[in-house]
């Protein structure tokens, strides 16, 4: 074990991977962390509802996760031209070369990471985390390995708190506890091993209804499952055609939420759907800190 460690946080976001975390401690399958932590955005009303039935399963097996409410990310976003600083959504635009890029993201660090942060502060009844080192889990699978962060610290100050620990990669664990084998699991073997073998329900996809990082096939899941959040996301996607931090003008756009450079409320699914390979952009906020 790391000595210098004083906590380890589980970092949820309520999808395949980190709920998993959840249920193989409470399996004896991996050692139980101090605290867990979810960040409450505005997800989709099936994790939502996925959560809510998977709370009293996880307390029975004598696991808890903390549910942090930071302000309503939406609210927050569909409000931009009247905020004094306004936190960046990775909405698309099309760059010099005629392709859709995002903007850089923020709204991962300032309604996940910092949210995090402050509840593990308030846990400890500290101010300033910058003195201690505390282990966060996150549920990164060798199919995403490219997320994970092999450096055990972070290297900004606000940040120097974190060792980041990967329970799925066993190269990247940062536990060196001889009773555990820290194996290689994949996102597929994680739904085989934990969510089949054990009979639990398979979580959906975990991110806030409206995250430009969803491919076609989500959006029209959207669409079809949950048309109110479906005509949310439309009315933030027309609030952002202009969208841009009030400190710093990056580019002009326009914006889109959809990757493909259209309205939400224009879209043809039949002839996206088709077009579009389906390629799978993220996870959204599975790991509890979008892509970090
Ligand atoms: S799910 Fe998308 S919109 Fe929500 S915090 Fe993560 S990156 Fe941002």
């Amino acid at each position: 074990m790391n000595e210098n460690v004083i906590l380890d946080v589980g970092s949820i976001g309520w999808g395949v991977q980190s709920t998993a975390i959840l249920l193989m401690q409470g399996l004896g399958l991996l050692p139980k962390t101090d605290v867990n932590f979810f960040s409450e955005l505005r997800e989709t009303q099936a994790t939502i509802d996925y959560k809510g039935k998977m709370e009293p399963i996880l307390k029975d097996m004598g696991i808890e996760c903390v549910t942090l409410k930071p302000k309503d990310i939406y609210e927050h976003i569909i409000n931009w031209p009247t905020a004094d600083r306004v936190s960046m959504l990775p909405v698309w635009f099309k760059n010099e070369e005629g392709k859709a890029q995002p903007l850089n993201r923020g709204c991962t660090a300032d309604f996940k990471i910092n949210i995090v942060a402050s509840g593990i502060r308030d846990y400890l009844g500290v101010k300033r985390l910058s003195r201690h080192s505390i282990r966060i889990w996150q549920g990164i699978t060798t199919d995403e390995i490219g997320r994970a962060k092999k450096s055990a610290l972070y290297p900004t100050k606000q940040n120097s708190f974190r060792v980041n620990h990967y329970p799925y990669i066993g190269q990247y664990a940062n536990i060196t506890d001889p009773r555990y084998k820290w194996v290689d699991y994949s996102r597929f073997k994680i739904i085989e091993e934990v969510f089949i073998k054990y009979g639990f329900p398979i979580p959906p996809k975990s991110s806030c209804f409206f995250c430009p990082f969803h491919d076609i096939e989500y959006w029209y899941e959207i669409f079809i499952k949950e048309p109110e959040n479906f005509e949310l996301a439309c009315l933030l996607d027309d609030a952002i055609r202009n969208y841009n931090t009030v400190s710093e003008v990056l580019t002009s756009g326009p914006f889109y939420l959809y990757k493909g450079l259209i309205p939400l409320r224009n879209i043809d699914f039949d002839k996206e759907r088709k077009q579009q390979t389906q390629q799978v952009l993220m996870a959204g906020c599975e790991s509890g800190f979008c892509f970090m």
